[in-house]
């Protein structure tokens, strides 16, 4: 019977989503999705030093945000979709909950299994009680590193202290540690699921502390003994910890179990090849969220770290569930993958314009409630519809939401301010710029009222935009025309859309006149001629 794939992600509540946790976390959903599989949330908290309050949440709440459903393991209440599922509440986290028969998921609530674990490991001879001082350990590695050579523990407490002794120390309740016995003269060699064979000599693998004096055990130990209790099949994992395999494999093999395959996922770079940078402001997916990138942008770049579809494949924009049916192992490089904030950009773009306008309206209004333009706004400038519209003709160019409005803040206003001369088409004389102005307010009366009418929601084409601009230009070419046959259309829409705007910059006069409507475009027309007499 082929067992069950069963991936976890297990992060360290040390503040927030990384993107390289992300990318972590979505290759582990997008390998379980493809295989039936299981995806669990389990939570490495033995590094008090290192816990950030609040950390574990908002994991929690990122992924369900990003919408990487998990089977199993911690939750919050409002990520759990079915009323069925038998959820326990976690013991340190209140609010946090745990679902699945192989918990405890939080490493914090399973001590005393780590240490069983331990003991039996120096039980059967595999690890050891070590009684070092920090002070002693510290002098160790400095001599190790100023001979250039690697920091790795000299045994003395395994070839100096005997059985009397140790059980001397632990009965005066003395601080120790455990450490794993590494074996001498072994290559260590796995088959890992992206980087090929992959060995490692024990030699210069470290007599790894597995259980620390404060009777916490170290990632290590923890790491092995709860992907072994809920059953994980594949561990997906940065590169970072490549090294670590050779002591997981012993402790495998010391406890008699069989190993999980190990995927190790490229490093992730700066642009300049660096490691990727720390800054939080740089790497946590919130602050992205909060930058206007929409979560189906974050995960479709977030794939493509270190992956794509081969295969001479072009396309480039995936939905997640497009994602799981391509993903595989064999398309992960090996090579570092270069972070490069100008291709999330140009991918954030297109889902912009890809996502309906009603989800992009209602993702938009949180953005919009920060801006000035916006919270000023009359009423009627603040309506759905009219929102809809702007985003309409906004969406084509909006690299991220929170830019949201800011082009096109003159929607926005009941009254527009500028400088008059910008009216002024090149070497125009005012007589002639006030001329295209009442030409293009009488065109605006007489045009037909069902021109401004259209429903932002719908996928038609918008045929009164269409018919605003065909009159308009036909009206340049009457006008404009010069005896060589060329029209100078600036000189009927440059007056109009500055007249409409205020700005050197802008969407088109005729997408402006649309939103504005009929008679606001020609009262900012008449403005305008004010500003001129
Ligand atoms: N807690 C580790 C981390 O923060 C997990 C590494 C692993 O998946 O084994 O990345």
């Amino acid at each position: 019977m082929k067992t069950k794939t069963r991936v976890r992600f297990a992060p360290s509540p040390t503040g927030y989503l990384h993107i390289g946790g992300l990318r972590t976390a979505l290759y582990d959903y997008l390998f379980a999705q493809k295989n039936g599989g299981d995806f669990v949330l389990k939570i490495e908290d033995t590094d008090r030093k290192r816990f950030v309050e609040g950390a574990v949440e908002n994991l929690i709440s990122s992924l369900d945000f990003l919408g990487l459903e998990r089977n199993e393991g911690v939750f919050q209440q409002a990520s759990i979709k079915n009323d069925n599922i038998q959820a326990i509440e976690s013991k340190s986290y209140p609010g946090v909950l745990e679902v699945g028969e192989f918990g405890p998921y939080i490493q914090s609530e399973k001590l005393e299994v780590y240490k069983k674990y331990a003991e039996q490991l120096v039980a059967d001879g595999h690890a050891y009680y070590c009684f070092c001082e920090p002070e002693r350990l510290e002098e160790m590695r400095s001599e190790q590193t100023a001979l250039k050579r690697p920091p790795i523990y000299d045994q003395y407490c395994l070839n100096n202290i005997t059985p009397a002794e140790i059980n001397a120390k632990l009965k005066e309740n003395c601080s120790y540690t455990i450490r794993l016995k590494i074996p001498k003269d072994e290559t260590i060699e796995f088959e890992d699921a992206v980087r090929g064979k992959v060995k490692f000599e024990t030699n210069l693998v470290d007599d790894q502390v597995l259980l620390k004096s404060d009777g916490f055990p170290t990632y290590h130990l923890a790491n092995v003994i709860d992907d072994h209790d809920m059953q994980i099949t594949h561990v997906i994992r940065g590169e970072e910890w490549l090294s670590s395999v050779p002591k997981h494999i012993l402790l495998y093999r010391f406890f008699g179990w069989a190993p999980p395959t190990f995927a190790h996922l490229p490093l992730l770079l700066n642009a300049d090849k660096s490691k990727l940078s720390k800054r939080q402001g740089d790497v946590a997916v919130e602050d992205y969220i909060k930058k206007g990138y929409l979560k189906e942008a974050i995960i479709n770049f977030v794939a493509f770290l270190g992956w794509n579809p081969g295969n001479g494949e072009t396309q480039e924009i995936f939905t997640l569930s497009e994602l799981v049916d391509r993903f595989d192992f064999a398309h992960v490089h090996k090579g570092g993958a270069v972070f490069d904030i100008k291709k999330l950009d140009w991918i954030n773009a297109q889902w912009i314009k890809k996502i309906p306008i009603s989800d992009l309206y209602q993702r938009s209004l949180e953005f919009l409630q920060t801006k000035d333009f916006y919270v000023n706004a009359p009423e009627e400038k603040k309506s759905e519809i009219y929102l809809k519209k702007i985003l309409g003709i906004e969406r084509g160019r909006l690299l991220r939401l929170s830019a949201v409005g800011e082009d096109s803040h003159f929607l926005f206003k009941k009254e527009i301010h500028y400088d008059g001369e910008l009216l002024r088409w090149k070497e125009c004389e005012d007589a002639e710029t006030r001329k295209s102005l009442e030409l293009s307010k009488n065109v605006l009366e007489k045009m037909d009222d069902n021109f401004f009418e259209f429903d932002p929601d719908s996928q038609m084409e918008n045929d009164g935009l269409k018919r605003i601009m065909e009159t308009f230009m036909r009206v340049a070419e009457d006008n404009f025309t010069d005896d060589a046959g060329k029209v100078d259309r600036g000189k009927l829409l440059w007056p109009l859309r500055v007249a409409l705007t205020g700005e050197q910059r802008s969407s088109s006069p005729f997408e402006v006149a649309q939103i504005l409507g009929k008679v606001e475009s020609i009262s900012r027309i008449e403005m305008a001629i004010k500003k001129i007499n």
